[in-house]
């Protein structure tokens, strides 16, 4: 059996440089790897899931981007939230809760990276989808699984998951091995404009109890109300994108 201490052992965190092992790999171009690990955040190797490593492979490069400490100086704004966003987020180190990484709701295949201060961004934009090496066999028959799995909800017989399965990991990796040139229209574009995220004081909420930033509280006679206590408009992101929620009076 496997322990952890085993998987463990030959893993060195350098706990004053956390991302030091991903970095390392992007500057060695080991990109298969970078993917392995994506995995860890991902669940699971897709198409696009390596697309979105690759995203970053294409701009830090194009940037001269090594480091990332996730104090927001190195900027991702990206433009759709599929499995490309995991890949961006785990290669980049800009992410949702560091607040370097900004969602535009467009539905689109695409991320633009920079370095706050600098004169520089670069956009890449995924030229098609599928964009994978691969025989076509392979492809029709994966796309065909992903249909019946994922668009039509249907069950999968445990052979037919485990070929996804194996069908997805081939194609993932694939296209870790790809060069950028052939996935991406890779181009320079105007610095973004985008400001710090702000650090707001919290309150407790007078009717749950429960912290809550000023920015998202509404005030009552003089007192904070959460919006969830309030029953007021909210937003959401889910997998359609962002949605407006009204919560439920409690
Ligand atoms: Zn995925
Ligand atoms: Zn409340």
């Amino acid at each position: 059996m496997i322990t952890t201490e085993d998987m463990m052992e030959d893993l060195i965190i350098d706990r004053k440089h956390p991302r030091r092992i991903p970095q390392q790999l992007l500057l060695d171009g080991d990109i298969e790897r970078l993917l392995e690990l994506a995995g860890m955040l991902h669940g699971h190797y897709c198409p696009g899931l390596a697309l979105g490593v690759k995203a970053v492979e294409a701009a830090f490069r194009r940037l001269g981007i090594a480091d990332n400490t996730g104090m927001e100086e190195i900027m991702a704004v990206i433009e759709g939230n599929s499995c490309v966003a995991d890949g961006i987020q785990f290669a980049s180190g800009c992410t949702l809760g560091n607040n370097a990484l900004v969602y535009k709701d467009l539905g689109r295949t695409a991320a633009t990276f920079y370095r706050r201060g600098g004169d520089r961004a670069v956009r890449v934009s995924v030229l098609r989808f599928d964009a994978s090496a691969g025989n076509e066999e392979e492809r029709k028959e994966g796309d065909a699984l992903f249909e019946k799995a994922v668009k039509r909800r249907e069950k999968l017989s445990d052979a037919e998951s485990a070929r996804m399965k194996e069908l997805w990991i081939k194609r993932s990796f694939e296209t870790a091995a790809m060069p950028v040139e052939a996935l991406f229209t890779i181009t320079d574009v105007p610095v973004p404009e985008l400001p710090f995220a702000p650090l707001v004081d919290s309150q407790a909420c007078s009717v749950c109890g429960e912290s809550v930033m000023e920015s998202r509280a509404v005030f009552r006679n003089g007192k904070a109300v959460c919006l969830a206590c309030a029953g007021e408009e909210y937003r959401m992101v889910i997998g359609k994108g962002i949605a407006t929620a009204k919560a439920m009076r409690q």
